[in-house]
């Protein structure tokens, strides 16, 4: 067992607890602290509903070891993902698992009042079927179809979201939980934290995911984070320019993007120019898989050209895992074909030595699982817990 350096607080307790640590004596141990500061922290952690006491250890004759488990019962987290046309809602417990989920229409351009509105209406259902009250709701996570200053969960200067621009979301739900804490980030960055969270956390530090769907966009996890940048703007690899394709005019008002030769709205404009009846980027996908030539090829060609531009990323950032999503990259091998052929032609061979290219797993529930990942780090992190606590024990002095 090592020590664990300068895990004194509560918080960092419960972190030891969530990783398998389940006896005072071997928090005592790993921690170097007192058996009897140990227990202080415990029972703290007890008294908030975080750490449960299973009393279960392999007897060794005399009184039994009181295991501790850690609580995924307490409280609950929302999931709120929304897109351009849609919305999909869930409910979540302590371990990320999905309790119930809700997926409706919505279109994004009622505005930030009316969407959340109608969001809460939904979760309220959500909570009655699992029968919870909503005060049990300890924090929302919101993922977003544009760029957010994640600090503040302000939407900026969205090119699709009319009437979004500079508003701020928490406040829209804490109209309604005034308990919760809210994180608000873009979708695709949820989408991110939502596949790391699910299938890469315990054993990847560093992870693209990039969503090829009518654009294209990437989310960054750097050492087990979302990677904001500056601004909230990393991971714009949609507008990424590919020499070649300079006569490619891109939505964004630039010429060459990435995105505007091999997004899906790009791909299935240059299908229906050869006569097929597609609409979008699923269109193109079925057409592949029906085994039409001109589909299968333009979506090898759209692999290839994001893999060029992944090539240089992958030489700049180094993750351990890329991971492809969204309606374009579904269904079908050939993009993802294409996207390996360049990147592993291109990259420094260092840099590919142990790089997985890969499909995602969660499908249409890697943003709300996201969500659910990026509100748990509100209520579960070590600093979430220490300051909780204090509020806690400060209530009660006031009232003792
Ligand atoms: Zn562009």
């Amino acid at each position: 067992l090592t020590q664990v350096a300068g895990a004194t607080s509560a918080g960092a307790v419960l972190q030891l607890v969530r990783s398998g640590v389940t006896t005072r004596s071997d928090l005592a141990r790993r921690t170097g602290m007192a058996r009897s500061t140990v227990s202080q922290r415990v029972d703290a952690l007890i008294r908030l509903g975080l750490v449960v006491e299973t009393g279960d250890g392999p007897s060794t004759g005399g009184r039994p070891p009181t295991h501790l488990a850690f609580n995924p019962d307490g409280g609950v987290v929302v999931a709120a993902d929304f897109g351009i046309t849609h919305c999909r809602l869930a409910v979540a417990n302590r371990l990320g698992e999905l309790l119930a989920v809700h997926a409706g229409e919505l279109d994004i351009g009622v505005g930030p009042a009316a969407a959340v509105d109608w969001a809460m209406e939904q979760v309220a259902e959500l909570m009655e079927r699992i029968d919870r009250p909503l005060s049990s709701i300890d924090a929302v996570g919101v993922g977003l179809p544009g760029p957010v200053e994640f600090a503040a969960g302000r939407v900026v200067n969205p090119p699709i979201m009319p009437g979004w621009d500079g508003v701020g979301v928490p406040p829209l739900f804490a109209a309604h939980l005034p308990d919760a804490a809210v994180l608000v980030d873009n979708d695709v960055n949820m989408m991110a934290l939502g596949e790391y969270w699910h299938r890469w956390r315990s054993t990847v530090d560093d992870m693209l995911f990039v969503k090829i769907g009518t654009g294209i966009g990437c989310g960054i996890i750097a050492r087990g984070s979302i990677l904001h940048g500056a601004q909230g703007a990393a991971g714009d690899l949609g507008h990424v320019q590919i020499p070649d394709a300079l006569d490619a005019l891109c939505t964004c008002g630039n010429r060459g993007c990435v995105e505007a030769v091999a997004g899906g709205g790009a791909v299935s404009a240059a299908l229906r120019a050869h006569g097929r009846d597609v609409h979008d980027a699923r269109d193109v996908v079925a057409l592949a898989i029906a085994g039409d030539a001109e589909a299968l090829n333009a979506l090898r060609t759209s692999g290839r050209l994001l893999g060029e531009v992944l090539a240089g990323a992958v030489n700049f950032f180094n993750p351990s895992v890329i991971v492809l999503g969204g309606d374009l990259a579904d269904g079908h091998e050939q993009l993802i074909a294409g996207v390996r052929e360049f990147v592993y032609r291109r990259s420094t061979a260092l840099a590919t030595r142990n790089l997985q290219i890969v499909h995602n797993r969660l499908g249409a529930d890697a943003g709300v699982v996201g969500c659910a990942a990026s509100a748990l780090g509100a209520v579960l992190s070590a600093e979430a817990v220490d300051s909780r606590l204090a509020r806690a024990e400060g209530t009660r002095g006031a009232t003792a």
